[in-house]
């Protein structure tokens, strides 16, 4: 493309991208659409010829923009609500632009050491203490795996050679409430589901660490090899802690491996009062942390810390003849701690989201929601016909209709066409989740589009639907 071409383009492209972010809230935020219509209407071959570029940008808005679920959408409340800032987004189109691959230091120093930088930034917004070496990942179930490989590592089995045949039975413990990217892993790495204990969880959904120790005990009785923990700040469904210091402690005492997974949760920890959420954490060997979840930065970047970063080396380094430099020695070569060789340049936006919201900024966006999901949490409390079905923790509002005289059966009927009344009007997307057998209605706020106007709408919308229902 020549440069004359290119640069009107991305001004086209940039009048797009301000537009859309204006007015993204006009958008259905689920697309109404059915399975298969997106590849129906697309041709089955790559063109045989080129196209022209403004062809190719018309068609990605008239048959991409409708049928993408809008997670930049203030009415988007699913799941953990994540957004892209605009400074967010600039990181991403510069990246792209200049492209290097951070495999190695000298194929892309700036990116490497950008990393280093941006990820001790972030260390330290997060109240955490002395240095912990970080690496990016894309998502926490990545930087999870790679945590527990770390964690198998430290047994000295003969792992990298000779594979886990003859191994002992590895055991991981993480709570029934933990997000299955632990079992993923455990899966993935030879431990397998059986051996992962789901250790219990208490009346507020946090692990329990005298159940943990004991399920420790009997795993030793029983001559397996406890190896791992995972403990969850901020889990999936609930969004409970689990009580890292006494797990740490269970931990040291028992030589495991503690992996937190503070995906979600870790973000608010940015805040002063929240600060506590991280408590324990110091003594944590890795610790993984979603920027793309709740620090406005478009998906994917995932941060990993271990405190002991030759052993995620003794896991993964392995360097070819061709990828030696003569600065081997004295540089941090991406490459050797995890399973990637290329690797693109997610430090970037990431480096300008922290500069441009500053650490008053991002305890702003955050703080406000932690009120928005206060405000929401004491409506629903207050009306006779909605309860709440976990602490409020976060910003993330767990709930059910719960009108009197209804059986539990037919109250899940009820939230699930609750749940689909909601969004089927394409104003908001909530999502569920199932907490003690109960189907559960979840509204997590995240999003930096997300204002207390659309809240009071959300929870407008939410007591028409349950009405309408019950007439
Ligand atoms: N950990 C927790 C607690 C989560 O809630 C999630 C996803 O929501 C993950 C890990 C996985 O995150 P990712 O999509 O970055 O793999």
């Amino acid at each position: 493309m020549p440069p004359e071409e290119f640069r009107r383009l991305a001004h086209q492209a940039a009048d797009w991208m301000a537009d859309f972010l204006a007015n993204v809230g006009r958008h259905p935020v689920l697309p109404r659409v059915e399975p298969g219509a997106t590849q129906a209407a697309l041709p089955a071959q790559a063109p045989e010829q080129g196209e022209e570029m403004d062809d190719v940008l018309a068609d990605f808005e008239r048959l991409i923009v409708p049928s993408l679920t809008h997670w930049n959408h203030p009415g988007f409340l699913a799941y953990f609500a994540t957004s892209a800032s605009g400074p967010g987004i600039l990181g991403e189109m510069l990246a792209a632009t200049v492209n290097p691959n951070g495999m190695l230091w000298r194929t892309s120093p700036a990116s490497t050491e950008l990393e280093q930088v941006v990820l001790h930034w972030l260390w330290q917004l997060l109240g955490l203490p002395d240095q912990c070496f970080g690496v990016i990942h894309d998502t926490a179930s990545t930087a999870t795996f790679h945590a527990v490989a770390a964690a198998r590592e430290t047994l000295d089995l003969p792992v990298r050679t000779r594979g886990l045949s003859g191994a002992p039975t590895l055991v991981l413990y993480t709570s029934e409430q933990a997000h299955n990217s632990v079992e993923k892993a455990a899966m993935s790495l030879g431990v397998g589901l059986e051996n992962v204990r789901k250790i219990e969880v208490d009346a507020e959904y946090r692990m329990k660490p005298e159940a943990l120790d004991a399920a420790i005990t009997a795993d030793l009785l029983g001559g397996r090899r406890p190896f791992c923990v995972v403990a969850t700040v901020g889990t999936t469904a609930a969004t409970a802690i689990d009580p890292v210091p006494k797990i740490a402690d269970i931990c040291r005492r028992r030589r495991l491996w503690l992996h937190v997974d503070a995906a979600y949760g870790g973000s608010a920890a940015v805040v002063p009062e929240m600060s506590h959420v991280l408590a324990g954490c110091d003594r944590a060997d890795s610790l993984v942390v979603n920027p793309h979840k709740w620090l406005f930065t478009p998906l994917d970047l995932s941060a990993l810390y271990c405190r002991r970063p030759e052993i995620l080396r003794r896991a993964f380094s392995l360097v070819p003849d061709f990828l030696t430099t003569p600065e081997d020695a004295q540089v941090v070569n991406l490459m050797d701690y995890g399973i990637p060789l290329g690797r693109r340049f997610r430090a970037l936006k990431l480096w300008f989201v922290l500069r441009y919201f500053g650490r008053e900024g991002i305890i702003a966006n955050i703080r406000e929601h932690l009120r928005l999901a206060r405000s929401v949490a004491a409506c629903l409390a207050e009306h006779e016909d909605f309860e709440l079905l976990a602490p409020l923790t976060f910003s993330t509002v767990c709930f059910r209709f719960h009108p009197t005289g209804v059986s539990e059966t037919q109250l899940e009927r009820l939230n699930r066409r609750l749940l689909e009344a909601v969004n089927a009007s394409g104003r908001f997307f909530l999502s569920h989740a199932v907490l003690r057998g109960r189907f559960t209605l979840r509204l997590a706020v995240g999003n930096i589009r997300t204002t207390q106007e659309h809240i009071d709408q959300a929870w407008e919308l939410i007591r028409f639907k349950a009405r309408e229902m019950t007439l």
